[in-house]
């Protein structure tokens, strides 16, 4: 799981004011509940003294304590979990049974002090007390103190309960809450996923496609619309560039071959100076790199803007890698380093056969080039799932880290100073890169300096019945770019 993903982020969030909110009712419920019992509690026991107050005691001096007590013993004799006690000038009149739930003796319930009044909180061994204590004057002047108590086990056992119920019932909530909050999330943030996804997408074939707008008149619908509006200027920009290269490269073609045909015409003139024939021979090699230069730039070019009409067919990249590696085998043996197929499977891609040779060589002339004496070059071509994959590896001199991003740039040359000696020109990568892209296909590098180089490049793969279209839609991941090659 991603825990820095939006969806995990908006649960976290719900979830924390979740809590919060949960912990809110928690804390008002109980707290609402323990204030109702409590009130309850001492609205009976005020009650209760009123009660015997006003109908029995009011009588005591007219019909006698004979009959106060007889009818108080009636109504209150029975102590399940309510007391009373009544004193009269000092003296106990009545006193109820002790306590049954909770078992409880009254002679452990201390008596208040003479001048105490009102509601009292008594806490002892035997338990905890809430009682009324009430100082009544008859209307014939006698003085009694009634004494009405309860225990509060009872609204205790309540809360407690209460808090149980609470505890499991909130911690539920919470997580059945964060789960449900977590999965339907997912559902408006798919559309995201989406646009990321074609995003991507697009940035490594062309600029050429457009994400979809969905008709949704909110924030996604504006966000693809500025990112499709953003892609149109970058492919414009990029069209124009490429336009630029490949015209200037065009324009440049017509020249060249103009002087190096007459240089070589020079060149034949005969008693020339030797000096002369130098001159001309070093202007030569240099107008063959400037043609080199000029022609992969427009290649590049003409690749890259959709210029050039590849014209595709069904070809097996084993077999023309086989081949191609027979043919470079001479360059391979003079720069003493061997030059092995390493595992050839047959597998159909659909491209440019020319374009296709040219990747190879590109990169096994790499391989050679950035090679050490008695090197290694290994190439290899096997299939992975729906990809085709292409191998090249070396134990040469490797690219730095920091060239590595770099290399597929024009002109870009890792350690400039080797490579003029080497005689590159900085451009063999980004053609591969431009063939690549044509067909739909992902290069990647792999380099240690020091230890060696692997490129890996995944086509899709051709499945006869498939249009040029559906093949180029095939999507190839990175992912199959380094799958072994059951090495
Ligand atoms: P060049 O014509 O200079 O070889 P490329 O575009 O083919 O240009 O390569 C760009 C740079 O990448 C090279 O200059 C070289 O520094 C580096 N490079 C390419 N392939 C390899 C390799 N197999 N081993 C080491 N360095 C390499």
């Amino acid at each position: 799981m991603n825990f820095r993903s939006l969806q995990f982020r908006i649960t976290q969030w719900f979830v924390g004011f979740l809590a919060l909110a949960l912990l809110c009712v928690w804390v008002g419920v109980y707290l609402s509940v323990q204030q109702f019992l409590t009130a309850s509690q001492k609205r009976n026991l005020n009650g209760a003294a009123h009660n015997i107050e006003s109908e029995f005691l009011s009588g005591y001096g007219r019909k006698g304590e004979a009959w106060a007590v007889g009818e108080i013993t009636e109504t209150y004799s029975g102590g399940v979990d309510r007391y009373v006690r009544i004193f009269h000038d000092g003296r106990e009149i009545f006193r109820s049974e002790d306590l049954h739930n909770p078992l409880v003796a009254l002679s452990s319930i201390p008596l208040p002090a003479r001048n105490q009044a009102g509601l009292v909180q008594i806490d002892n061994s035997s338990g905890s007390f809430l009682e009324m204590i009430d100082h009544y004057t008859s209307p014939d002047g006698q003085r009694f103190t009634v004494i009405v108590g309860s225990s509060t086990a009872a609204v205790h056992r309540v809360l407690r309960s209460l808090a149980i119920i609470l505890s499991i019932v909130c911690p539920l909530v919470l997580i059945v809450a964060a789960l449900a909050c977590f999965l339907m999330i997912k559902r408006p943030l798919r559309p995201v996923a989406v646009l990321t996804d074609q995003a991507e997408n697009i940035g490594r074939k062309q600029l050429g496609e457009r994400l979809p707008v969905p008709d949704t008149r909110d924030e996604l619908q504006r966000l693809a619309t500025s990112l499709n509006q953003m892609i149109a200027r970058l492919e414009e920009a990029l069209q124009h560039n490429n336009r630029f290269s490949a015209d200037a490269s065009h324009e440049l073609r017509t020249p060249l071959t103009i002087v190096r045909g007459e240089l070589e015409q020079v060149i034949q003139q005969p008693d020339l100076p030797e000096a002369t024939v130098d001159s001309i021979g070093s202007a030569l090699e240099e107008i063959e790199r400037m043609s080199q230069i000029v022609q992969s730039l427009m290649a590049t070019a003409y690749l890259d803007t959709g210029g050039e009409q590849l014209e595709c067919e069904p070809t097996d990249l084993g077999k023309l890698v086989g081949s191609t590696l027979d043919q470079m085998r001479l360059v391979a043996e003079e720069q003493n380093v061997a030059l092995v197929a390493d595992k050839l499977e047959s597998a159909v891609v659909y491209g440019n056969a020319t374009r296709l040779k040219q990747i190879v060589v590109n990169l096994v002339d790499n391989a050679i080039k950035y090679n050490r004496p008695d090197g290694n070059v290994s190439a290899s071509v096997f299939v992975k799932d729906s990809s085709v994959i292409l191998q090249v590896a070396d134990n040469g001199i490797g690219i730095p880290e920091n060239s590595l991003p770099f290399i597929f740039n024009r002109f870009y040359r890792a350690d400039k100073a080797r490579s003029r000696t080497t005689g590159g020109i900085g451009i063999g990568l980004s053609l591969v890169k431009a063939i690549c892209n044509a067909h739909g296909a992902i290069v990647d590098v792999k380099s240690r300096e020091g230890e060696g180089t692997m490129f890996s490049i995944a086509f899709p793969r051709y499945i006869p019945e498939t249009t040029t279209s559906e093949m180029r839609s095939t999507k190839t991941t990175s992912d199959a770019l380094y799958a072994t090659t059951g090495r």
